[in-house]
């Protein structure tokens, strides 16, 4: 069973495991050996156990893995048999790109409801979700059941409407402003900053190459 002991690094790669197991049964293969799946998803395979012993044992030696109820067991660890309903809060340039997106690929997590103190927006429904105003974001959280929100909103208010999100009761929150928001330890930040992104990835090449070895 998932505990919160796994660590950051193994629960980033499952997403990974499930699309290329997804992939296989998809195509009718019934099992895979862990070098296989090495191979695929470019994670060495002592990794792979390692990232699957937490998971208790999932694999028989000399046979592989079993694609199907590898699937199975990797479906109800990252919820993929339910739907998630998240909100995002401030819907300008980066919202509404996100509005947009609006993760078609994934039939298992969509933004059902969008934040905003613009008037000019709230009200409105944008890429198909409705834009509410802050005023009435504890009744909609509520009323949607949503535990997760996307933040967007500028960094000069980024830690007041964290407070905000923290007193209706928000559990996690996906960080895309490049302020680092402060939380109680009840509640998880997933910070998305794209801007360090791009120039940690500028910092390497101009240091490294296109190769860069130390990874
Ligand atoms: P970005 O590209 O970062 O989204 P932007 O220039 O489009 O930038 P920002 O000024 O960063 O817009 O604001 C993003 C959105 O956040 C705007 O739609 C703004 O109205 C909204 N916003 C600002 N303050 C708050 C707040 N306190 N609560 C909710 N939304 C807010």
């Amino acid at each position: 069973m998932v505990t919160s002991k796994i660590p950051h690094a193994t629960a980033k790669r499952l997403p990974i495991y499930y699309r290329y197991l997804h992939f296989l049964s998809d195509a009718g293969k019934q099992r895979i050996s862990s070098t296989e799946l090495a191979d695929a998803v470019k994670v060495d395979s002592a990794t792979i156990r390692r990232d699957f012993s937490y998971f208790g044992a999932l694999g028989k030696r000399g046979y592989g893995y079993d694609v199907d109820s590898l699937l199975a067991f990797f479906k109800k660890t990252l919820n993929q048999d339910q739907l998630t309903n998240v909100a995002l809060i401030g819907v300008g340039n980066l919202g509404h790109a996100l509005l947009n997106y609006n993760f078609h690929q994934s039939n298992n997590v969509r933004i059902s409801a969008a934040f905003d103190i613009n008037q000019d927006i709230t009200g409105t429904i944008q890429s198909s979700v409705p834009v509410y105003d802050m005023a009435d974001m504890k009744e909609q959280l509520t009323v949607q059941q949503i535990e997760i929100v996307i933040l967007t909103v500028p960094s000069s208010v980024a830690q007041k409407v964290t407070n905000e999100l923290v007193d209706v009761g928000i559990k996690g929150i996906l960080n895309f402003t490049p302020l680092r928001i402060t939380v109680p330890n009840t509640v998880r930040v997933q910070n998305v900053d794209l801007t360090n992104e791009l120039q940690t990835l500028i910092y390497f090449l101009n240091k490294f190459g296109d190769k860069d070895e130390t990874l």
